[in-house]
């Protein structure tokens, strides 16, 4: 910290991604990314835009804004997008939530919400989700600001219906509800249909998870016009051009793909499901999780043991040291060979700990 950072700045604690090292040979399951590459036409699509890169990008994002709302079955005007979804949930905090209007979300949610608030210096409710980890409507009765509920949940992988969220948005008018939907796409029920109803309902959405394109940053939040003009005017004070030439011109070259985007979710999933069957036959515990990754526990191999050894053998997964899941790994789901990999090392691991 040198001496000129503002006072206010004292105490943050920015959000920690998972890291990503330069070994040879890893096999990464610890940042959701897709283990498959983009859509074969996107390569080209960037390729041409590039020529342009003299000029700013389109501030509206006019193009890519249309396909979008053709293929979610809204208007352009409910849609802001955005360089990947963290930016959207930026703009929601900054428009949404203050000293009257704290943000409530989960203890065991996207660890990007506490960071948010804590740059704000907005105050949190924070709403522990039930012994199961999963997440009653009635504790979100009456809330006094914004609540941000990720469905499927981070990382547990557990997904909300949308009844239940509906529950929620009934239960505060006067309080913006964000869904934020990264990995809705692998088998979660989405809110985009409820946004005609709701007027305070917010749904963010990514480009990273399930269109394999997390390098690019790009994500999007809908929601009625109004919420939509206010975050825009967090756009227009920050950064118009957030979103560049070339992740405007790839993500419509993404969306006239959305066949291979299916094909490859599909895969993660037929995945995630086997994966998920091997490390229960070894004693795991594992969550129904409706996301791209797996969240385990073992009763004789805690959660830090794990991941140690796994990373000494060039696999890296996800461990959070917050008390509540310290026994848990979260594993994203590679490709079929990354996986039987990883269930190979873990079946050798748990027998050297037997002998
Ligand atoms: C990955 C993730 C995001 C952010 O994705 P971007 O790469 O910024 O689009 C948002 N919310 C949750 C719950 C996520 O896991």
């Amino acid at each position: 910290m040198s001496q000129y950072l503002s006072s206010k700045y004292q105490g943050l604690e920015p959000y920690v991604p998972g890291e990503q090292p330069k070994m040879a040979q890893l096999i990464k399951l610890n940042t959701n990314e897709s283990p498959w590459p983009p859509a074969p036409g996107i390569a080209e699509a960037v390729r041409k835009e590039a020529e342009k890169l003299n000029l700013y990008s389109d501030p509206e994002c006019t193009e890519l804004r249309r396909v979008l709302a053709d293929s979610l079955g809204l208007k352009p005007e409910e849609l802001l997008i955005t360089n990947g979804s963290d930016e959207i949930l930026n703009f929601a905090f900054m428009a949404f939530c203050d000293q009257a209007h704290p943000a409530a979300f989960a203890d065991i949610t996207y660890g990007f919400y506490p960071v948010y608030a804590e740059l704000y210096q907005i105050p949190c409710r924070i709403i522990p989700l039930r012994e199961d980890f999963t997440l009653a409507p009635e504790d979100y009765r009456n809330l006094s600001g914004p609540a941000f509920i990720a469905n499927p949940n981070a990382p547990t992988g557990l997904a909300l219906k949308r009844e239940k969220i509906r529950e929620i948005l009934e239960s505060n008018p006067d309080q913006v509800i964000v869904v934020d939907e990264a990995y809705v796409d692998f088998g979660g029920e989405s809110c985009i249909p409820l946004i005609r109803e709701y007027g305070n309902l917010l749904v963010t959405r990514t480009f990273s998870k399930s269109r394999s394109l997390a390098g690019l940053r790009l994500g999007f939040g809908a929601g009625q016009e109004s919420l939509i003009r206010d975050l825009k005017a967090m756009q227009y004070s920050t950064n118009p051009y957030n979103v560049d030439r070339l992740a405007q011109a790839a993500g419509v070259a993404c969306m006239a793909e959305d066949a291979y985007n299916q094909e490859m979710v599909r895969e993660v999933i037929l995945t995630r499901e086997w994966t998920a069957d091997a490390l229960k036959s070894m004693g795991f515990s594992v969550t129904e999780s409706r996301a791209n990754f797996l969240f385990v526990r073992h009763p004789d191999l805690p959660g830090d043991t794990l991941y140690r050894e796994l990373r000494e053998r060039s696999i890296l997964i996800r461990h959070f040291s917050k008390e509540r899941i310290q026994d848990w790994n979260r594993i994203t789901v590679g490709s079929p060979e990354q996986m039987r990999k990883l269930t190979d090392s873990i079946r050798e691991i748990l027998e050297a700990r037997k002998a």
